[in-house]
């Protein structure tokens, strides 16, 4: 037996890593299944090149747990260690790395959010062990060797009689981490960070059903035996090539990765790339609707097989990390910071793929099948538009599949709508101007009229169609969006004919004086307007601009820093002057009866609105009564 002092200038590391890594304790089982996986794949690799006489065979890892003996093992059919090896890249390797770590971290990167998921190794099992040891015995013809460690600088490392290859990591669990005794902790532990490691792992027995026998009677039961409790899948779909899976694979990957998630995904996305970063992947993309909530199934990275976290930001564009699936690479740096993360040239191509493949997988399933795509639309939208505004590069090539439904239930591209409208809706300043909804049923008189006028009337919906409206109209020369209930309908598309007005200028500027002390509010502003007599006497809008600010604030940014959230909602009212009641009223001697005229007509602008509430409708529906007696 040798004893012997490990090298480090820290003089006791363990408590340190304890204290580091508080909240990360967890990890240490997925780092030794992790050397467990690399000690197994090492000698698959040496074998197949000659360079192992050992038998590779089927090997597995397995966990046991040992309540009463408070420890956990961890075992390995992998190369092994020799006595010289464990010095060297367990005293030595193990140890600086533990240590570099350390540094790292006292360096005030504690903060740093990613860091912690990788870079301890092995000594992360002191994290949970107040003794650790080491039996392990080499595919090469050198006898076993029994590293012992209690957690201080000091080890011994002695001879040992096991005989079959590989390497037993046995974990003499602390007081304070007795939770990973319990099994239930464990197969948590296993589930969530090795669901998809490429060695098998088994973790106890289960007992199988099989057939029964030929001639087998009724009540006999079924026969049953015990085998091994294997808890990972070592070939995940991502791993395959796309050409040897089939759509159901696909979707039984999906239930694999998201036990709990009962909705079946619309569309998936393989990424396998090599050069010049290694990726791969299979994105999803889920009904997602209306809801922009974050949710709790989401994308997944690994690095080999192994689960880093489901948190992606930064890696993925944001508006990808609404979709769901994995995301494997090596090549993604996990022990620096986000801010880092963000700014690596690596990272950055990655994003910038992903993007181009979701961009071009949404492409094709456009082109090759329109009508399901527009079928998908509402699903997908959400996720279209946020791209759109937030990646420039997204927007080009959406601009090409992206579609705008009408609220006839026809959906067109944009180049689709400019030829439709162009004659129609291009006003006297020669822009192009699109009308759209945000509510059928709410906007439908103005609907109408412009639909009578036969101009086309888009639905949008989405909760940041403000945001996206305001980015084409930026983008796009001459183009602007108006919402139909904006203005009177001759109003938003001006066209050169002017209607004249029946009534003087003088007549329309005592209307407008009276009207405005009639309806004694300050959130209208009368506005008089010569229009068709046969529009509408009164009818209230509320201007675009004002409107699309207080949207853009309710869904983040945009016109925030105008603080329009604390405004009250503003409105025009508009008067057409060419209407034959709007002459009545100004014709009518008595005051009264002139006040009674303008306050109905009034309300029943506001009626159509949906904005007469409360007192205010009570009153009018007993003026109303009043007025049909
Ligand atoms: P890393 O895995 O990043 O190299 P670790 O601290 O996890 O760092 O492990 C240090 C070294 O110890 C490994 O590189 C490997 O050489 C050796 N090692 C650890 N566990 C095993 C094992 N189960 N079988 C063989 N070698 C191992
Ligand atoms: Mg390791």
């Amino acid at each position: 037996m040798s004893t012997g002092k490990i090298n480090v200038s820290v003089e006791n590391i363990f408590p340190l890593i304890k204290k580091f890594l508080y909240s990360d304790h967890e990890i240490f089982l997925r780092e030794l299944i992790s050397n467990a996986t690399d000690a197994t794949l090492k000698l698959k690799h040496l074998s197949s090149i000659g360079e192992s006489k050992v038998e590779y065979g089927n090997p597995i890892i397995e966990v046991k747990v040992d309540k009463e003996g408070k420890k956990l093992h961890i075992i390995d059919q992998g190369l092994g260690m020799t006595a010289e090896e464990v010095e060297k890249y367990i005293n030595q390797v193990a140890f600086s790395g533990a240590e570099e770590f350390l540094n790292k971290y006292e360096d005030g990167a504690k903060d740093a959010g990613i860091i912690g998921h990788f870079g301890l190794g092995f000594y992360s099992a002191f994290m949970v062990a107040e003794k650790v040891e080491i039996i392990t015995k080499s595919h090469k013809d050198e006898p076993a060797a029994h590293w012992t460690c209690d957690g201080s600088p000091e080890f011994t490392l002695e001879a040992s009689d096991k005989s079959e290859r590989g390497t037993e990591i046995i974990l003499h669990i602390a007081e304070d981490s007795t939770e990973f005794l319990e099994e239930k902790r464990i197969t948590e532990l296993l589930t969530k960070y090795n669901k998809f490691m490429p060695v098998p792992i088994k973790f106890g027995t289960k007992t199988e059903t099989l057939p029964k026998p030929e001639g087998a009677k009724e009540e006999d039961p079924a026969p049953t035996q015990e085998v091994d409790n294997i808890i990972n899948n070592p070939t995940p779909a991502w791993t395959k090539q796309p050409a040897d899976l089939e759509e159901a694979d696909y979707k039984s990957f999906y239930r694999e990765l998201y036990p709990m998630q009962f909705e079946e995904p619309l569309f998936n996305i393989h990424l396998n790339v090599d050069y010049p970063f290694n990726l791969t992947g299979i994105l999803y993309f889920p009904k997602l609707g209306q809801d922009m909530n974050v949710q709790k199934d989401r994308i997944q990275l690994y690095q080999n097989q192994v689960f880093v976290t489901d948190n992606v930001e930064g890696i993925v564009p944001d508006f990808l990390t609404m979709l769901r699936g994995v995301i494997d690479s090596p090549d993604i740096p996990l022990n620096v910071s986000r801010s880092y993360l963000q700014a690596d040239g690596a990272v950055k191509k990655i994003s910038g793929y992903i993007t181009r493949k979701v961009a071009d997988k949404l492409k094709s399933l456009f082109t090759n099948d329109r009508e399901d795509f527009e079928k998908k639309w509402n699903d997908i939208k959400v996720v279209i538009e946020y791209g759109m505004l937030s990646e420039e590069k997204f927007f080009e090539k959406a601009d090409k599949f992206a579609l705008y439904p009408t609220v006839d239930d026809t959906y067109l591209t944009w180049e689709e709508l400019e030829t439709k409208i162009k004659d129609s809706q291009t006003d006297k300043d020669d822009k192009l101007v699109v009308l759209y909804a945000s509510d059928k049923d709410a906007q439908h008189a103005y609907i109408q009229s412009a639909k009578d006028k036969g101009y086309e009337v888009l639905l949008l919906d989405s909760p940041i169609v403000s945001h996206l409206i305001q980015k084409i109209e930026t983008t796009k020369e001459n183009v602007s969006f108006v919402r139909v209930d904006g203005d009177h309908i001759d109003n938003l598309i001006k066209k050169e004919e002017t209607q004249i007005s029946k009534l003087s200028d003088e007549d329309k500027e005592t209307l407008k004086t009276v009207i405005t002390e009639a309806i004694a509010d300050s959130s209208y502003t009368v506005q008089m307007e010569a229009m068709d007599s046969n529009a509408a006497p009164f009818i209230i809008t509320q201007p675009e601009f004002m409107r699309r600010m207080k949207e853009m604030q309710k869904s983040g940014g945009g016109g925030g820093m105008f603080g329009m959230g604390a405004m009250p909602d503003m409105y025009n009212l508009v008067v057409n002057a060419n209407h034959e009641l709007v002459s009545e009223i100004l014709n009518t001697k008595t005051a009264k009866k002139k006040e009674r005229l303008i306050k109905q007509s009034f309300d029943l602008a506001k009626l159509s609105q949906n904005l007469l509430k409360g007192e205010e409708l009570t009153n009018f529906i007993n003026r109303s009564y009043g007025m049909i007696k």
